[in-house]
Order: C-alpha cells, then sequence, then structure tokens
C-alpha cells in the first residue's frame, strides 16, 4: 500500500512530525471515512473481516482524527454546504455502512470519548427482520465466492435468493444489525445522524427503475418513521459508479427528497462534486493508526 514502513510511521506519529505537518494543511475538501462495523478484537470470526475494524485500530484513529484534523457532523457539513460558516481546515466525517450493531456497542463509546460525530447509512429490512445482511448470511452458509456470484444477479433471482438464506442473529453475534428502537436511540445522540443505504442492501444497477424506487423509498420511510427525524443523506450499497448504481439511481435519489449521497469513489468530498457522488475513502481493518495519519497527511492528500 505505501512504500513508507509502518515502524516509521509510528515513529513520525510519535515524534509529533505528523502533527506539525498537517497544522500547516488545508485538505482540499471534507475526508469522509468509510467504516462497516467494529469488531472486539481480532480473533474473532467474522464474515468480510476485513471490514470489520477492531476497536483497538479504531480507538487510534480517534485519536489520530481528534489531534491532527477536525471532526465535523453531517450537520455542519450541510450547513457550510448551504452557504452558512465556513468547515474548518481538514475537516473529517466519520460514516459507517450498513448498520451492524457494533456501532452502537463498540463504537460510540469511543467516538463520545473522542467528541467524534458520525452518520450511520442503515439498511431497513434486516433491522426490522432482525436478520444478518443477506451477504453476511451468504458467506456463513455458503461462503465469500457465493456472495460474489449472488451479488450481481438480476434483481427478482437475487431477491429470491436472499430469501432463501434469511438467518436471524441474536443481539450477541458480533455481524447482528441494530434493531428499530436502538436506531431510534442512536438518532437522539447529538451529532450522530442516521442515513438510508436502501432497504435491503441491493445492487441498485441490477434492479428496475421501479425496484430503485422501491427500495430507496421504503428504506427511507423505514428510518424516519423509526427516528421521527428527516434522513436527507444516503449511500450506495457497494457504490462504485456505473457497476453498482447508474445515472438513474442518482435520478430517483434527488427525487426521492434526499439532499447528497455518496459513492465508493476514492477522494476528498469538495463543493464541486456532484452533490449525489460524493467520494469518500475507505477504511480497512488493516489500517492501523499510524497509517492513517501517513495517509491524511501525504498519500490522499496529493
Ligand atoms: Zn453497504
Amino acid at each position: 500500500m505505501s512504500v513508507f514502513g509502518e515502524t516509521a510511521k509510528l515513529a513520525l506519529l510519535g515524534s509529533g512530525y505528523y502533527a506539525r505537518r498537517m497544522s500547516r494543511l488545508t485538505f482540499p475538501g471534507v475526508a469522509v471515512l468509510c467504516y462497516h462495523g467494529v469488531a472486539p478484537g481480532a480473533g474473532e470470526r467474522m464474515a468480510f473481516g476485513p471490514l470489520h475494524v477492531t476497536a483497538a485500530a479504531f480507538e487510534g484513529h480517534c485519536r489520530v482524527i481528534r489531534k491532527l484534523c477536525n471532526p465535523v457532523s453531517f450537520a455542519d457539513w450541510q450547513t457550510a454546504m448551504d452557504g452558512g460558516p465556513p468547515l474548518p481546515p481538514r475537516a473529517v466525517l466519520v460514516t459507517f455502512d450498513d448498520g451492524y450493531r457494533s456501532i452502537l456497542t463498540l463504537a460510540k463509546p469511543i467516538l463520545e470519548r473522542y467528541g467524534i460525530p458520525a452518520v450511520a447509512f442503515i439498511c431497513s429490512d434486516p433491522a426490522e427482520q432482525r436478520v444478518l445482511l443477506w451477504y453476511d448470511a451468504v458467506e456463513r452458509l455458503r461462503g465469500e465466492d457465493a456472495v460474489e456470484q449472488m451479488k450481481y444477479a438480476p434483481f427478482p433471482e437475487w431477491r429470491r435468493l436472499v430469501q432463501g438464506t434469511l438467518t436471524t442473529a441474536d443481539d450477541a453475534d458480533p455481524q447482528a444489525v441494530l434493531r428499530p428502537d436502538e436506531i431510534r436511540a442512536l438518532a437522539r445522540v447529538p451529532d450522530f445522524a442516521i442515513g438510508a443505504h436502501t432497504a435491503s442492501h441491493v445492487i441498485l444497477a441490477r434492479a428496475t427503475p421501479e425496484e430503485q424506487r422501491t427500495e430507496i423509498v421504503r428504506n427511507k420511510a423505514a428510518l424516519e418513521a423509526w427516528t421521527d427525524r428527516p434522513v436527507t443523506l444516503l449511500a450506495y450499497p457497494n457504490g462504485r459508479p456505473g457497476t453498482d448504481y447508474t445515472p438513474e439511481s442518482v435520478d430517483i435519489v434527488r427525487a426521492a427528497g434526499f439532499t447528497a449521497a455518496f459513492s465508493m469513489r476514492t477522494g476528498f468530498a469538495t463543493a464541486s462534486q456532484p452533490r449525489f457522488e460524493l467520494p469518500r475513502f475507505l477504511m480497512l481493518r488493516a489500517i492501523t493508526a499510524p497509517d492513517l495519519a501517513h495517509r491524511l497527511a501525504y498519500s490522499w492528500y496529493r
């Protein structure tokens, strides 16, 4: 990933080098970090484990964000986009995709300790049905290859396969999703926002416009009913332009009453970018705290 050794980065972080360099930097836009779940430790066997950072690694990231950058909330950002007070230099927005329960149990106490706002993009069907997200269920039953094969099946076939693999999960399951009452409670945490991620984590590009609209509108309505808050932000499942969502999907999201949406393109989110395809930086388990500091100070910044 980087030509720079981990030991060197650790030394640079410890010596305050990154902090000194970054105190002079202004990011070209907001660094929106895309997390998924948080794992209690590295030992746990989890489907798509690299997407679940350990609690210890997440705490390290939060320390870097608090020390070297300026964490902002979606409300701060929205205000700035609408012509209000500008964001501070080196603004970072922490986001979580999918709606794992570990956001509440493991991430939230750490976020609060460092005073870092966050957004959680949530699929409402698994939350309502108390089941695993479809790809976690399929991975457990048939392995990761089966997920990849299923992912891009035409919508009706995908839907049938998903129905056939529904797997209930109790709250103690490390990959359990948030319950509706917990989503409601999270929406009431200051500086914590709830966003949409489709009802069932469908690949929008494989669905008809009507099927896409249903997935998007049903998800928004469920989240708004549970939280009593308007849900105005969306992240496209998987999020690769063309492959996972299309210009048609963007039009549907805009028409459904959202104010902005995130893709999985990589980069800083700036005011000049299309507001319904804002980029993010994907956060993986392998990214250590010194690694994050190095990326923020150098590799991403370039
Ligand atoms: Zn997702």
